[in-house]
């Protein structure tokens, strides 16, 4: 049997190229209300529809920023809110040709008999979802696979199950029109030194590759959304951005297909600066990469922004500047030219991991 041909394949190997054109990438700002709620919270502001829809309309209104980005995840709420003049967010991104994304996942639950490990759920209905997304403006989505490392962990189970529930999501989407985003993160936390991570990125790589493969997914009309390699968050030994940089590409070399156009890398709790400086490191490396290298950042855009904010009116603009910066500099490091930024912004070096980080 052979991959997806039907009649979005066009569409879907012009706008995952699309997204990963080098120079731009994507804002994850698909965060769930509960998610959301914590941000807010830190900047005692209250979790209600009108302060999520503000601090969304910060972030797409920002004067200059969109010409950084090819697509913003958004969370189903958003997909469907207006600015306060009254525009949908879809058509105000799409006016600055950037792809409006949405998540589709609905969370993991634990595997039973494992040490916590985790499946991600939401594929009842998922076809008829993403029709209805697909009709309200999106054309790409998230679909957040978590793996763990530990003593034995991740478990074959763990990675076949995720494998085979990215591929099934990743199938459904391409036949309702919508480019999939194949999300494995492994989470960093753990004490385990950077080859660790790199045995079993290239595992986790290689298993969901085989499922995509088996579940006829037309790769060119997907996205791959990878941890970095990295030294685990408790781990005494702290890596380099070239020694990242060399790790990352190396294991996306052996296990990643040229087919797919792009990896648009996570942040996965690394500083706002330190997830640019790395993703810099990639792209200056010579070596061989067939695929863009970009960002679908979450807390690695946002973090700076949200603490210039503070909720207030008064610091709205402030904000934007700051959201601004952050742009640019990703865009710069997607074609390895970042030189860094002489006065960074207040929280854009503060590690940003939470240990079993849910989204
Ligand atoms: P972070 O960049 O904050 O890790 O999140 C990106 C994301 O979309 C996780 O699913």
């Amino acid at each position: 049997m052979s991959c997806y041909k039907g009649k979005y394949a066009d569409e879907l190997i012009a706008n995952a190229t699309y997204i990963g054109t080098p120079g731009k990438g994507i804002l994850a700002a698909d965060e769930s209300t509960g998610t959301i709620g914590k941000r807010l919270q830190s900047i005692n502001t209250e979790n209600n529809e009108a302060n999520r829809r503000t601090l969304r309309e910060l972030l797409f209104t920002t004067p200059g920023a969109l010409q950084y980005l090819s697509g913003v995840i958004m969370f189903e709420e958003t997909l469907y809110q207006s600015t306060s003049s009254g525009k949908k967010f879809v058509d105000l991104l799409k006016e600055g040709k950037v792809l409006p994304g949405i998540k589709v996942d609905s969370g993991t639950v634990e595997l039973p008999g494992t040490n916590g490990e985790t499946t991600t759920q939401g594929l009842d209905g998922l076809a008829q979802r993403c029709q209805k997304y697909y009709e309200a403006g999106a054309r790409f989505a998230k679909w957040r696979a978590v793996l763990k490392i530990g003593t034995t962990e991740p478990t074959q189970l763990a990675i076949n199950e995720n494998a085979n529930g990215l591929a099934r999501y990743a199938i459904i989407c391409q036949q309702n029109g919508l480019v999939p985003i194949v999300e494995p993160e492994i989470l960093v936390d753990g004490p385990h030194d950077i080859d660790r991570c790199a045995d079993v990125s290239e595992r986790v790589l290689a298993a969901c590759y085989k499922a995509l493969n088996d579940h006829h997914v037309l790769l060119e009309g997907t996205l791959l959304k990878p941890n970095m390699v990295t030294p685990g968050s408790d781990c005494k030994t702290r890596a380099k951005p070239e020694v990242i940089a060399e790790y990352t590409v190396r294991a996306l070399q052996r296990t990643m297909p040229a087919a797919v156009p792009a990896v648009v890398f996570l942040s996965g709790g690394q500083s706002e600066e330190e997830a640019t400086v790395n993703l810099n490191a990639m792209n200056k490396l010579k070596t061989k990469k067939p695929w863009s290298l970009t960002f679908s950042y979450g807390r690695a855009l946002q973090q700076s922004t949200l603490k210039a904010w503070g909720g207030k009116q008064e610091n709205y603009k402030a904000a934007q500047d700051v959201f601004l910066a952050r742009c640019k500099a990703n865009s710069e490091a997607t074609l390895g030219t970042y030189a860094g930024s002489a006065n960074l912004a207040e929280g854009a070096s503060e590690s940003l991991h939470e240990k079993d980080y849910k989204y």
